[in-house]
């Protein structure tokens, strides 16, 4: 068994850490937050002091941090340089491409192997050790994060070199956002036309327009399988990280000069839910209300 630093320990980074843990790995875990801390001890890791001290002598590092600029700071003050070089370096954050990149290679020319792991699968798939990994990384960095990366997920992929992870990540998020919204707005229209949604549900769903939105997390209540359409859109995937993971696609679309027009509408329509109209901690499929116009607000109605 290991030793794994363990940073950021939030929603997501406790119930992995405590994946780690119960495997057997010795957990060395640290956050900013008193009360994270607190409740990564009650589930079997060792408190570390700081991230410096949580990384030192480890043979596994963790990330997951709320975004880009969190992970830099901490891999520039705390990690690089703070732990042995043989330790295999794993962020699993969403961040973008080119942090992700430019981290990697400074962890290289330090001479560490570091991979970029975000994951797909939300606060319940970290809690029961079901997140899907995309990975970013060396084939041999690869195979080393792979054994640790195997306790915390059911799915460990490898996307490509450097950076290829946190692409397979936006890339795969920008299709749900704009495919979450076509869904929305046709259940709306289909309503309006006169269609019952559950015979709509039954036709569409074995027909072309079939797809993930609808099938596995359709957006209206009472239609398909239970959903948090079915709890008021409570829990799920907050509006608010849909967002910031179609702005990291949309600044990826820009670096490289993809036109992606599906990817900017579906933005736009993300910020006006999240940021104008309150829906930022509703799960993303409550963006029906918004297109539905007999909808008021996740505010006036909670
Ligand atoms: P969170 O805000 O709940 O957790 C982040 C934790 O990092 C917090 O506890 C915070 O105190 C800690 N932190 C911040 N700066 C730190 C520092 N310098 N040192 C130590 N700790 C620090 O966020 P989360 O929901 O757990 O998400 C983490 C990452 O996973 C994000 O990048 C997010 O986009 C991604 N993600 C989240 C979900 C989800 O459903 N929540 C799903 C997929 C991916």
């Amino acid at each position: 068994m290991a030793r794994v630093g363990f940073i950021g320990l939030g929603n997501m980074g406790g119930g992995m850490a405590a994946n780690l843990a119960k495997a057997g790995h010795e957990v060395r875990a640290f956050d900013l937050s008193e009360g994270a801390l607190a409740k990564a001890e009650e589930r079997g890791c060792k408190r570390a002091g700081s991230a410096a001290e949580a990384v030192a002598d480890a043979e596994a590092v963790v990330t997951m941090l709320p975004a880009g600029k969190h992970v830099r700071e901490v891999y520039e003050s705390s990690v690089i340089g703070h732990a042995p070089k043989s330790a295999i370096l794993m962020d699993c954050s969403t961040i973008d491409v080119t942090t992700a990149r430019e981290e990697i290679a400074r962890a290289a020319s330090q001479g560490y192997a570091m991979v970029d792991a975000p994951v797909s699968g939300g606060i319940a798939a970290a809690e029961g050790g079901t997140l899907t990994f995309m990975v970013g990384g060396e084939a041999e960095a690869f195979a080393r994060a792979r054994a640790f990366l195997e306790l915390m997920g059911k799915a460990v992929i490898h996307a490509g070199g450097p950076g290829s992870g946190q692409a397979a990540k936006i890339c795969n998020n920008m299709l749900l956002g704009a495919s979450m919204i076509a869904t929305c707005e046709t259940f709306v229209l289909a309503q309006k036309l006169g269609l019952d949604p559950q015979t709509f549900f039954d036709i569409s769903s074995q027909a072309s327009g079939q797809c993930w939105s609808m099938t596995s997390y359709c957006p209206v209540p009472g239609v398909g399988p239970t959903t948090p359409a079915d709890r008021d859109y409570e829990g799920g995937f907050a509006a608010a990280l849909m967002l910031k993971d179609l702005r990291l696609a949309m600044e990826a679309a820009q670096s490289v000069d993809s036109y992606t027009p599906m990817g900017a509408n579906a933005e736009e329509l993300y910020t006006r839910f999240a940021e104008k109209l309150g829906g930022a901690g509703k799960d993303f499929s409550g963006i029906i209300r918004m297109i539905d116009d007999s909808w008021t607000s996740p505010r006036s109605s909670s």
